[in-house]
């Protein structure tokens, strides 16, 4: 799920701005989609990032609603970054060189 907010450059919720309503924040679990109408608004979590959700994804259209300012969103999302390993970053070992 991280690696949705994460662009490859390091930006952290530009991919989610993107989709997102602006400036627009619900603390509460918004009724429905102002993007598609759909009533099935998803509570996102990150792990490492907040503990709790978020931030709100239609479960139809994706459209992504912040619950916290831009600004907060992005330092939440900042705890997760060191915790974010990519598995192709982890390097191989040949079996014949274990210890
Ligand atoms: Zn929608």
């Amino acid at each position: 799920m991280l690696e949705d907010v994460i662009s490859p450059d390091g930006n952290l919720v530009d991919n989610l701005l993107e989709l997102s309503d602006g400036d627009i924040v619900s603390k509460a679990r918004p009724n429905k989609c102002k993007r598609c109408g759909g009533v099935k608004i998803l509570g996102i979590e990150i792990m490492g990032a907040y503990d709790g959700i978020l931030f709100w994804e239609c479960d139809i259209c994706e459209n992504t609603i912040l619950r916290f300012k831009k600004e907060n969103t992005e330092k939440y999302l900042e705890n997760a970054k060191g915790l974010w390993t990519n598995p192709s970053d982890w390097g191989y070992v040949k079996p014949s060189e274990f210890n």
